[in-house]
């Protein structure tokens, strides 16, 4: 096993390995799990613009500022401060419910991240005392092996030990069955969209599956508008629009639709009018024959995922001024951009007659995910409303979806959203199995 650092082209050697570092890290106690976050983050930090572009090049999705800002904010990441035990104490003594490891957890990360989520991943779960086996997005998984090597040589350096976080190379759906049936594999932890939460699932083992959105935002007008598109061009903006928690559909009453158009233009979008719609949709949608019962499934165009303004604008027939960071334009509920996932800088802003509507459509949009929405209001009713309809697991109130993760909101970070099995936004507590140790009578101290 040695001189790997963390590399295999077998999924149950590396599934071996990582059961070894995770004994080693026992070992080591919590200060051993505090230096293995510390090196993750200094490299997270130290590396960002090396890693950022290398994800960039590889993937060819999203923005190289904001890869870069990913990496940086891994600084965010909660650690073993999370572990904090229950303490009950009475007349029969004392009970102490401690945050125990699984030992190897095997991880799916998504294409839209590949470093970022890795090395999240890879803080939650050392700090909880876990190791970890990935299987990377087969379109973004050279950069992960890269940043793996790396991470795994420092971590050696520093504690001696070499395969806390494995990776499998090339990952591949065999792969992911061998880590899911892999005897030394207790939890397993999938970050993607319907495909991987269901075979995630359907593996037999448990998992923490942070799944797919499609993010609504419902505009009432009792709010600041401009600060409300300053938002939303943020967000839906950030990284090209590949954030799972990313701003994907806009609903504005009717009476404020077009001052708010006017204050998302002043904010850095282009509007595209509904002929450049349609044409930007017919290239953004694909219907593989064979999908959906009768009428084909759209598929969204994994060629125009993650791509420039300026590659969307040149789709639609339109040319827009440099800097654009976002394009916009209305269409109706119904539109192909508010039902898909679309993970590309085009927003679609609907108008709607009343706040029920907006709520309504903002259920339908999200399709049950229960993932993020996000509403512009000063109403407290409206807010209520949205929240108790959507039931999502991030509700944002005058924010960024970003403020969701800790950026301009109070919070800690993670790119893992447990929505789909509920564990919510992911920490060290995630990744642990909670152990009572009873102490009968004795130890309390009055
Ligand atoms: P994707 O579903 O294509 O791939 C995600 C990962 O799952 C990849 O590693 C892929 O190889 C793997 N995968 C896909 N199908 C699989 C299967 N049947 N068996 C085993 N592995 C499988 O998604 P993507 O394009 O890489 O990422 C975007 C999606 O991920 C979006 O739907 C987004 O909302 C979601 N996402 C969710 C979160 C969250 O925290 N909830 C975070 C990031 C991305």
């Amino acid at each position: 096993m040695r001189g790997k650092f963390g590399v295999f082209q077998s999924a149950d050697e590396a599934c071996e390995a990582a059961h070894g570092a995770f004994l080693q890290l026992s070992e080591k106690g919590v200060a051993g799990r505090n230096k293995v976050i510390k090196i993750v983050k200094d490299l997270c930090d130290t590396k960002a613009e090396e890693w950022g572009k290398l994800e960039l090049d590889e993937t060819k999705i999203g923005r190289l500022d904001h890869k870069i800002e990913k990496l940086k904010g891994q600084r965010g990441i909660p650690g073993t401060e999370f572990l904090n035990p229950y303490g009950l104490s009475g007349d029969h003594g004392i009970t102490l419910e401690e945050y125990a490891p699984f030992g190897v957890i095997g991880a799916v990360t998504p294409s839209t991240h590949s470093i970022p989520t890795m090395a999240c991943n890879i803080i939650s779960m050392a700090a909880a005392g876990n190791a970890a086996v990935f299987n990377s997005h087969p379109g973004a998984y050279k950069c992960a092996v890269a940043a793996t090597r790396v991470f795994n040589q420092a971590i050696h350096r520093e504690l001696g030990i070499e395969n806390l976080a494995c990776i499998v190379e090339p990952p591949t759906l065999e792969s992911f069955n061998a880590i899911a049936k892999n005897e030394y594999v207790k939890l397993l932890c999938v970050t993607g969209g319907p495909g991987v939460v269901k075979a995630a699932m359907a593996s037999g083992k448990r998992a923490v599956c942070a799944g797919p959105g499609n993010p609504p935002v419902l505009v009432d007008g009792t709010s600041c508008l401009d600060n409300a598109a300053k938002c939303v061009v943020f967000g839906a903006a950030y990284d090209n629009n590949l954030l799972c928690i990313g701003e994907k559909e806009v609903f504005v009453l009717e009476p404020f639709f077009d001052k708010f158009m006017a204050a998302l233009e002043k904010n850095g979008a282009y509007r595209l009018n509904s002929g450049q719609i349609e044409a930007l949709a017919k290239a953004a949608f694909v219907f593989p024959p064979g999908q959906g019962a009768g009428c084909p499934h759209p598929v969204v165009n994994r060629d125009l995922v993650g791509k420039d303004p300026e590659v969307l604008a040149k789709a639609a027939g339109a040319t827009i001024p440099r800097g654009t960071q976002l394009l916009i334009g209305e269409t109706k509920a119904d539109h192909l951009f508010v039902e898909e996932e679309q993970m590309m800088p085009f927003l679609p802003i609907v108008r709607v007659k009343s706040v029920e509507e907006g709520v309504a459509a903002s259920k339908r949009a999200e399709h049950g995910y229960k993932h993020s929405a996000i509403i512009h209001s000063h109403d407290v009713s409206n807010m209520t409303a949205m929240a108790r309809e959507l039931e999502t697991t991030l509700f944002i109130k005058n924010g960024s979806c970003l403020a969701g993760l800790g950026a301009g909101g109070e919070g800690y970070s993670n790119f893992s959203i447990a929505t789909t099995t509920g564990e919510g936004i992911c920490n060290p507590r995630t990744f642990t199995r909670v152990r009572r140790c009873v102490m009968v009578d004795k130890l309390r101290i009055f």
